[in-house]
């Protein structure tokens, strides 16, 4: 069964990357990672076109007067990310199913427009002292954007309810192995 919607959504730090790119190596689940726009600043080990779509400010704005975007969010200051209508077309004509690594709006909004066609799933850190460490020992932001992200990480555990299934990362092998499990029950329903 393609043309799914699986969402993985945590405040920055929490893990969810690690989790959607083991899950986009198990090849069976035939998921397809969804490219984001973003005006945010490429860092160095990022490529364009395949961990974002890198745009201006003023491009990204032309895409949202075109109702480009299925959600998109400002998530820092004059930062905007978003998710193109025709990602989710170019994945399913692929016939594959479709992961999203996105914030928590984000994740709700998509979550409220696909219903039952989409698995939402909330990865909370284990506490709020070891978010601060992950973020700070992941070296590629500076103390000021260390302690916005955290405020906001704050603000973004309140949202966990809203959410399909909950990951607490506490230990990542548990975290994968229980991702891998609620993917599977997801996509063979
Ligand atoms: P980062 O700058 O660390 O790559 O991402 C910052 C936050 O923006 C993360 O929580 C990431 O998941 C989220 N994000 C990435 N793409 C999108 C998107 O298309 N829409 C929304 N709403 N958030 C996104």
């Amino acid at each position: 069964m393609a043309g799914k919607l699986i969402i993985f959504s945590a405040p920055s730090g929490a893990g969810k990357t690690t989790i959607v790119k083991h899950l986009l190596k198990i090849k069976d689940l035939k998921l397809e990672f969804s490219i984001s726009a973003c005006t945010r600043k490429r860092r160095e080990n990022e490529v364009n076109n395949k961990d974002y779509y890198f745009l201006s400010v003023d491009e990204f704005q032309a895409k949202i007067e075109d109702n480009a975007f299925i959600e998109w969010e400002e998530v820092y200051k004059n930062q905007y990310y978003g998710t193109l209508r025709s990602e989710i077309d170019r994945i399913k004509a692929n016939n594959n199913n479709i992961i999203f690594d996105i914030d928590v709006r984000g994740g709700v909004n998509i979550k409220n427009q696909f219903r039952d066609d989409a698995l939402a799933v909330f990865v909370m850190p284990p506490s709020i002292e070891e978010l601060s460490e992950r973020l700070a020992s992941r070296g590629t932001d500076s103390e000021k954007k260390i302690q916005k992200r955290l405020k906001k990480a704050i603000y973004e555990m309140k949202f966990a309810n809203k959410f399909d299934k909950i990951i607490i990362n506490k230990d990542l092998d548990n975290a994968l192995k229980k991702a891998e499990e609620i993917v599977r029950e997801f996509l063979n329903n």
